[in-house]
């Protein structure tokens, strides 16, 4: 960012990393459109996303707001919720689960995604945390693909914990959410969708858990996906 000013500007810091965003994803699809670098494109995106917000912690009043965040390790209370996530980032989280955990975890995994997916499917985001399901990839409270999580759930963020416990067992518990955090993450979001619909790709929000049985089930999904073919229909959110 050229001017000083605007690096501890949380609503500039989050437009630019939705620029940046938008065209590293073009840019890297347009030098090699295949499966690597769209999974790539995420990672690229997450790391942007990240950094943006490491920097803007530079400046004590943001350093001391997310201090005060309550959002701790063994903490889950946000993973019983929807997901949305970019094509991109299903494929990168795909690719993570596929290189990280042991054939008999990742057998697991899939028959957790497909009970999970069966429970869920076509239920609105109200009724899918009334039903009180934890995400498929949480597993004794931690989630195992924490380092390839989408930009939604990196972006989630809460100042009050009793809010959080309230909203997975009541309806329309609004939780208070550090704002310049859920910024720069959704910015990123916007930024892959962006991206992938400036190069004709279905920039569609997706349904994290029916996408990742989608992608994990499906053989060649990403390069099917690249070709046009509409593997993840089932998983498209409105
Ligand atoms: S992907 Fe990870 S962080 Fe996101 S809801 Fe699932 S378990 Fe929680």
């Amino acid at each position: 960012m050229d001017d000083p000013q605007a690096k501890h500007d949380p609503a500039a810091v989050a437009e630019n990393v939705g620029r940046t965003v938008r065209a590293r994803t073009v840019d890297a699809l347009t030098a090699r459109r295949d499966a690597g670098a769209l999974a790539g494109a995420a990672a690229t995106a997450m790391r942007i996303a990240e950094e943006a917000f490491a920097e803007l912690q530079e400046d004590s009043a943001v350093r001391q707001a997310v201090a005060g965040l309550d959002c701790r390790k063994y903490c889950a209370h946000c993973c019983y919720k929807t997901v949305s996530a970019t094509p991109a980032e299903v494929f990168h989280l795909a690719d993570y689960v596929k290189a990280t955990l042991r054939p008999r975890a990742l057998a697991k995994l899939k028959a957790r995604l497909r009970d999970l997916d069966e429970k869920t499917r076509g239920m609105s985001p109200l009724e899918r945390g009334q039903a009180r399901l934890p995400c498929a990839l949480l597993v004794g409270r931690l989630c195992i693909a924490h380092a390839a999580r989408p930009s939604s759930c990196r972006g989630f963020n809460s100042r009050d914990v009793g809010a959080c416990e309230q909203s997975v067992k009541q309806r329309n518990v609004a939780i208070p959410v550090y704002m310049p955090q859920y910024r720069i993450f959704s910015e990123a979001h916007l930024g892959l969708r962006q991206g992938l619909s400036d190069l004709g790709l279905n920039s569609t929000h997706l349904e994290l858990t029916a996408a990742l049985r989608i992608a994990l089930e499906t053989p060649d999904a990403a390069e099917r996906w690249l070709a046009g073919e509409p593997v993840f229909r089932a998983a498209e959110q409105p």
